[in-house]
């Protein structure tokens, strides 16, 4: 990186931030030459995302598709819009860094769990029901395991499916998927 006062391409690295929802990492620099100080901010290369659908098509990765089914999941939960768009900001930061291109619906799926899981039990067990119906039911009763709580059980894996979802399999008992 040019020294912008002495055109020295030489400097240290003084701090890195990630700026931007992480989207990009902001560097405070010094150059090696004149110890001028300078900032530079480093993007990541824009790389179309494809997602792998179940049913073995395919389709650019879509934000807001995937941001309306993690609002159905987390209805009452207390999660608010902005929170799920920073685990959505997150997700996509880390497929674009990955150098495989093909991502399946599922480990998409498992991507926004492994984040929900620390943030809401009943949205974790909505969305796990979602996104885990096809491993049958013993990832699922695995999920309530570590959520099982003492409230009447209600059925609301219908209202979680995403439009592209299969219905919920006969295996997987409505009264299983206990939520708020
Ligand atoms: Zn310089």
């Amino acid at each position: 990186m040019q020294c912008p006062v002495c055109q020295y391409t030489n400097s240290r690295v003084l701090e890195s931030r990630s700026a931007e929802s992480g989207k990009s990492i902001r560097r405070r620099r010094e150059c090696l030459q004149c110890q001028h100080r300078f900032t530079t901010y480093e993007r990541i290369e824009f790389v179309p995302i494809t997602v792998l659908k179940r049913d073995g098509k395919r389709e650019s990765f879509d934000r807001s598709k995937l941001l309306r089914g993690m609002v159905r999941a987390c209805e009452k939960t207390g999660l608010s819009a902005s929170d799920l768009e920073l685990i959505i900001d997150e997700i996509e930061v880390e497929l674009q860094q990955r150098s495989q291109r093909e991502i399946p619906t599922q480990e998409i799926g498992e991507l926004v769990l492994q984040r929900l899981k620390s943030l809401s039990e009943v949205a974790y067990v909505r969305f796990a029901s979602v996104y885990r119906q096809f491993q049958g039911i013993r990832d699922f009763a695995e999920a309530l395991n570590h959520f099982q709580t003492d409230e009447q059980p209600r059925s609301e894996v219908q209202e979680t499916a995403l439009p592209e979802d299969r219905p919920p399999s006969i295996e997987t008992p409505p009264s299983l998927c206990s939520a708020s």
